[in-house]
């Protein structure tokens, strides 16, 4: 047995290998060698053949985020990345790549505002806010508008809302940070606007209310409303999560900007990359003096998003719908019959399924929708990870299932090349 050391293929033969040597044209030279390395690693511990190392090398260079198929049946997906962007917003995250006038006024050659074309269309679209504002994610949102009203006084936040949203991120522990004090009031499963009322006092400057957007709580429950809140003198910050604009007619718990202000709320925040459909974003809505304090935050610099994101969100404001939209609203008649038609045109071990489809951890817990799937073997859902793209289904009662609700009808074709693969591999 030959010492595993003599056979670690060397760095420079390696680097001036044909195919390596192309890479190196458009890939920087220290990852180049950073790959070289993590292969000659693999090799000294007998992971890798010396001959592997070349393509092993070249396979690093496939997309660090490639795109996927969200068959999963779960609409918005955050290890997916939640909300698939429609064709404009693409379009615009692509022109505002290169250089974009994102604080300056075309027509005066003039510093102007940041991208005030999202501040307008969000206005447009959620008339009951005075002023709006844009943060990188939905978390900085609740953490600005809590700081810009909050810090230094007091809080009140029913202990039935204080959460954990995911990975890690708890509300309690954030909250902590803006320098308000929390005065929490109720019990995990009831609070009363009567709790509220009777824990003012004049340290009090503000009440959060916090959707519960990924958890049900049901039996013996009760929460305060927005419109009695509101009514007790103190401005309300409603973290509504999931960024609906106005109400919808298949989610009808799940709260909106429209309705929430309406009813009284100061300030509403929620994320852009849920259903509202558009980039990983933070929206503050509401009250103009309140909107301008978060604004004029030294934290806000901190907490802005990049043109990238402006560009995308004001272009998922403008449109007529967003592909979140449209997997909500999908007709069940359609998911069948293109579940037939990729049946039909697969070897025998496909079959259709009745499936159920979700919104996700981005809102309308407990929420389910009749869906139509792919069912596969259990086996074949590994081997579409490894395709190319990558397809993710859902494995449930041993079979690989491949719901069609998360799947854009635009995708199929792309689809079944994957699904055929796959099979022809199992
Ligand atoms: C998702 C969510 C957040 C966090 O928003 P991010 O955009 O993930 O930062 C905060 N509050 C609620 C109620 C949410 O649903």
């Amino acid at each position: 047995m030959p010492d595993a050391r003599s056979q670690v293929p060397r760095t420079d033969r390696i680097l001036t290998h044909p195919a390596v040597a192309a890479l190196l044209e458009d890939t920087h030279r220290d990852v180049v060698r950073q790959w070289v390395r993590d292969a000659q690693e693999l090799v000294r511990t007998g992971r890798l053949a010396p001959d592997d190392v070349v393509p092993w090398v070249l396979g690093q260079a496939a997309p660090p985020l490639p795109r996927v198929i969200n068959a999963t049946g779960v609409i918005v997906h955050t290890n997916l990345g939640r909300a698939p962007l429609g064709t404009a917003a693409r379009e615009a995250l692509t022109q505002a790549a290169r250089t974009t006038p994102v604080e300056l006024d075309l027509g005066t050659g003039r510093r102007g505002p940041r991208a005030p074309e999202v501040v307008r269309s969000l206005l447009a679209r959620v008339p009951a806010a005075e002023a709006a504002h844009v943060t990188g994610n939905g978390a900085a949102a609740v953490l600005l508008a809590v700081t810009a009203v909050a810090a230094g006084r007091e809080v009140i936040v029913s202990r039935g809302e204080l959460v954990e949203i995911g990975d890690g991120f708890r509300l309690p522990a954030l909250l902590e940070t803006t320098g308000a004090r929390l005065r929490e009031v109720g019990t995990t499963n009831r609070t009363t606007t009567a709790d509220y009322a009777s824990a003012i006092t004049p340290e009090t400057a503000a009440i959060l209310k916090v959707h519960p957007s990924n958890f049900t709580v049901s039996g013996f429950t009760s929460s305060a409303d927005i419109r009695d809140l509101s009514a007790l003198g103190v401005p309300v910050i409603a973290d509504i999560g999931s960024g609906l604009l106005a109400p919808h007619a298949l989610l009808p718990d799940e709260p909106d900007a429209t309705t929430t202000l309406t009813h009284g709320a100061a300030v509403v925040t929620c994320s852009g990359d849920k259903l509202l459909g558009g980039p990983q974003a933070g929206l503050l809505l509401g009250r103009a003096d309140l909107v301008q304090r978060a604004r004029r935050h030294p934290l806000a610099r901190a907490l802005r998003p990049g043109k990238l994101t402006l560009a995308a969100l004001a272009a998922t404001l403008r449109a007529a719908s967003t592909p979140v939209e449209q997997m909500l609203t999908a007709d069940p008649t359609d998911l069948r019959e293109r579940a037939e038609s990729i049946v039909g045109s697969l070897p025998a071990g496909a079959s259709v399924r009745p499936t159920t489809s979700v919104v996700g951890g981005g809102g309308a817990p407990g929420v389910t929708m009749a869906s139509t799937a792919v069912a596969l073997p259990e086996h074949v859902a590994q081997l579409l990870r490894d395709g190319e793209p990558p397809v993710l289904a859902r494995v449930t009662e041993g079979r690989c299932v491949v719901d069609l609700r998360t799947v854009a009808p635009s995708e199929d074709a792309t689809l079944l090349t994957a699904l055929r693969s796959a099979m022809a591999k199992a």
